[in-house]
């Protein structure tokens, strides 16, 4: 019944039969923005104005669309601008076409690209956000992280052996036998990287043989499996968090640079270097937590880290204060028992807040449920952050000035992965003007990228993460 109703005017929409409100009514809403972030997890359409919106969804199956009535609001210049937002790469959704549907009721329809579970919320004014309506679109099959990181890997093996099998086709075929002890040639544990390009094998690594390392797959899924006695491949995997992104741009420097782009910018350095590096024979695949420019919840991205099974959490962020002075880069780690400083206290509710600006629909089902499931933090999980920790702030300091000269602790949010040994690297102060610079220099991007990636060898040089699951 429903449904026949907004067919009905999906079509009146689609043909042009709109009618456009002329008379301004007093009290309507002004829209202030509309902002559209799109990406392979959902897609979300932001709708800002001066005063809360009432609006009610409607999705039709086939084809696919949604459909959102929104009361209280004339057609503006604003929303009808929302049509030309959407981005031809956007995984979800096709187009939007906006019509006054009557006369104070404006009709958003979301033509999509596969079928999608819609969240609607409301979000009360944040930070520099007046009132937003939220229109969140999730594919109604979500993806797997872990099969596209195993997917990637098979790829890169299938790559290297077809490029070995057509320079050296009886190596080829040996490489092919199943494994009889363990002969391979392991690289030195500090052979040099290879030089930087796409995403690719070490070529200083055994030489791949797909029979034998797809089996290795399961040692990831199983940590006990011995990895010491064949060529298994236990793929080591370090969940690289962006910090903030799409409604929450995070500090803001004095020259206008965003919190979220330049640590996207260091992330995506750290994640070519994770993959091109081998630790104890181990390959290095990094899973980006957020690959792009939209907001994540916190408790999602410790979901996700969690769904691929990492071995490490490094969460990457930038500094902020009031003045322009303080500079230098910290590491922090979770705490138990309060937090280690009133700083570190602030930080961790300065970057906690992160939900609040980036817009989590607190009704969601499983939200409240996550949350209190993360909040079982385990001891043997501090103790590996500590230590990971150590190993980053030496390095950091290797390359420019310490804020603070040892490992703080706070309730971080986005740390409680109680599996995970888990960290948050503030790089640099993006108050700190001249740090602000460096922050947008892709040479010290790349510095800081070496640094994260030297402190975590550094700390799997020295616990193997087998070790690590045994003891947990
Ligand atoms: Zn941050």
């Amino acid at each position: 019944m429903k449904r026949r109703t907004a067919v009905r005017f999906l079509s009146l929409a689609g043909t042009g039969g709109l009618s456009f409100g002329i008379h301004t009514q007093a009290g309507a809403a002004a829209i202030v923005a509309v902002r559209m972030w799109p990406a392979p997890d959902y897609t979300r359409i932001t709708i800002e104005s001066d005063t809360a919106l009432q609006a009610t969804p409607f999705f039709v199956a086939d084809p696919p669309r949604l459909a959102v009535d929104i009361e209280g609001i004339q057609l503006s210049t604003a929303l009808r601008d929302l049509v030309g937002h959407v981005s031809p790469e956007d995984p979800n959704v096709a187009g939007i076409r906006v019509a006054q549907n009557a006369p104070n009721v404006v009709r958003i329809v979301i033509d999509l690209k596969r079928p999608i579970t819609p969240q609607v919320f409301q979000l009360t004014p944040v930070a520099a956000y007046q009132h937003r309506l939220v229109l969140d679109l999730y594919p109604t099959v979500p993806r797997d992280p872990l099969e596209e990181l195993i997917a990637q890997r098979l790829r890169e093996l299938d790559q290297a052996q077809a490029a070995l099998a057509a320079d050296d086709p009886l190596g080829a075929l040996i490489a092919q036998l199943p494994p009889t002890q363990d002969q391979t040639p392991r690289p030195p544990p500090d052979h040099p990287p290879p030089p930087p390009g796409p995403i690719a094998t070490d070529p200083a690594a055994p030489r791949p043989a797909a029979p034998e390392t797809r089996p290795g797959f399961a040692a990831k899924q199983r940590p006990d499996s011995p990895t010491t006695g064949g060529r298994s491949d236990r793929l080591i995997v370090v969940a690289v968090d962006a910090g903030h992104g799409g409604e929450d741009p995070g500090a803001i420097g004095p020259g206008g640079t965003r919190e979220k782009d330049v640590v996207l910018a260091i992330a995506r350095k750290l994640r070519d270097r994770i993959n091109r590096t081998q630790v104890n024979g181990h390959t290095m695949r990094a899973f980006m937590v957020r690959d792009g420019d939209y907001f994540l919840p916190l408790h999602v991205r410790v979901q996700k880290a969690r769904r691929v099974e990492a071995d490490l959490f490094v969460s990457i962020h930038a500094d902020a204060f009031y003045t322009p002075r303080p500079r230098g880069a910290s590491v922090y780690a979770l705490s138990q028992r309060g937090a280690t400083s009133a700083a570190a206290q602030w930080i961790a509710d300065r970057e906690n807040a992160a939900d609040l600006v980036g817009g989590v629909n607190v009704r969601a089902r499983d939200a409240e449920l996550q949350r209190t499931l993360l909040d079982m933090s385990t001891t043997a999980q501090i103790n590996d952050s500590l230590r990971l920790a150590q190993f980053m702030l030496q390095e950091l300091g290797r390359i420019g000035p310490l804020h603070k000269p040892q490992v703080e602790q706070a309730g971080f949010a986005v740390l409680r992965a109680p599996d995970i040994p888990s960290i948050l690297v503030e790089t640099a102060f993006i108050s700190n003007p001249e740090e602000e610079r460096r922050l947008r220099d892709p040479r010290f991007q790349n510095q800081m990228a070496d640094a994260i990636l030297r402190g975590i060898v550094a700390y799997f040089s020295q616990n193997p993460p087998l070790a690590r699951n045994r003891q947990v």
